[in-house]
């Protein structure tokens, strides 16, 4: 079969043979790529119009107790500068996100055993007191059944967890041992048994990645059907193991927001900051290619540097403010429209 007769078999079926995803993942000639883009977002608008949601990041915490291999704020890193966000930091957050127009947050942080249960349910509660139509998403990490339960009870709404890969093998290459695909995996199913909308996802081009092993993170996104899935490029951090590994590329990225476009029509998919730290017009590329959701930065820009997960990040001093107005800019560009919605998943 042709390159656009997989194409077309992958919008038409969600299914593609081994042979099938090889010769895809491969194709590098423009008409190709223009057509696998062309029809992620034809599929995106006929869901979500030219509506782009936007999702508030505080970035609250970089201390971790875990070890991953390619993250900047690993428990090893001496050269990360640790930081805490007090309660009162974070709530003025989303007090400013909220005038901003923003009607989601994303609480993200290394995984932090000062913030007990106790803490983390209390801010959550005090997040929807304040304002009880905003969307709280967490992305905190992996934690037990009942914590994540408390959590909901609290009243968050989401929860990302990234699979990171869907393969045991390069799991084990890109974390330490007390750290298992198995316990991930079971973290998801169990935020989505529990009733939180769940996102997953992975790095595109992280260490030793292979063809397929994407083909197994396509398969398992497929079968998951995350309601989001957060997907960009591997960016090497330099005080890590992995600094002098190369970034995954911006071609690939995109290539794969289409076909996930396509696998999961209704994915909440952004395009990440990654993407536009990798290349200035990744994140504009991305809403082209099928992405429908941009994350920009609620943290105070004091901290802001020293979230490092990967060097390079973008939008280190602009006040968040600042950052909305130049987001929109780059949304119209591409041809969207930031909308002041909590931006629920279709069957949420
Ligand atoms: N502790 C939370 C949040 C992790 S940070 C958790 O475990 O889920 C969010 C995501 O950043 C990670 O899931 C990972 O996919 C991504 N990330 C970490 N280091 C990165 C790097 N060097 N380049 C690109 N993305 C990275």
């Amino acid at each position: 079969m042709n390159l656009v007769g997989i194409i077309d078999k992958l919008k038409n079926t969600r299914e593609l043979s081994d042979d099938e995803w090889e010769a895809l993942l491969a194709a590098e000639d423009e008409d190709t790529l223009s057509y696998l883009s062309s029809c992620a977002r034809e599929v995106r608008e006929s869901i979500y119009g030219k509506a782009v949601y936007i999702r508030g990041l505080i970035e609250f915490t970089n201390y971790c107790k875990n070890g991953c291999y390619y993250c900047g704020i690993n428990r090893s890193n001496k050269n990360c500068d640790r930081y805490r966000l007090t309660d009162e930091q974070i709530l003025a957050c989303v007090r400013e996100g909220y005038d901003l127009g923003f009607r989601t947050v994303v609480l993200q942080g290394g995984e932090d055993p000062y913030y007990t249960d106790e803490k983390i349910v209390s801010l959550v509660r005090a997040i929807k007191e304040m304002h009880p139509d905003i969307a709280v998403t967490l992305s905190i990490g992996e934690k037990s059944e009942e914590s994540y339960r408390a959590y909901f009870e609290a009243g968050a709404d989401r929860f990302l967890l990234r699979h990171e890969t869907a393969t045991e093998e390069h799991y084990a290459k890109l974390h330490p041992s007390d750290l298992s695909l198995s316990n991930r995996m079971n973290c998801l199913r169990t935020l989505r048994r529990i009733g939180y909308q769940v996102g997953c996802g992975f790095m595109v081009g992280s260490p030793f990645q292979t063809t397929k092993n994407i083909i197994a993170d396509l398969r398992f996104i497929k079968e998951f059907h995350p309601d989001m899935c957060g997907i960009g490029p591997f960016i090497p951090q330099k005080d890590t193991i992995f600094k002098d590994e190369p970034a995954g590329t911006v071609q690939m990225t995109l290539k794969l927001l289409s076909i996930i476009r396509l696998l999961v029509p209704d994915v909440l998919l952004p395009a990440t900051t990654a993407l536009g730290t990798v290349d200035p017009l990744g994140r504009e590329k991305g809403l082209k290619a099928g992405a429908n959701v941009v994350m920009p930065n609620l943290s105070p820009v004091v901290v802001r540097s020293k979230y490092a997960l990967y060097d390079g990040k973008i939008c280190l001093d602009s006040e968040s403010a600042e950052c909305i107005h130049c987001l929109s800019a780059r949304v119209a560009s591409a041809g969207y429209e930031i909308v002041v919605d909590r931006g629920d998943h279709k069957n949420a």
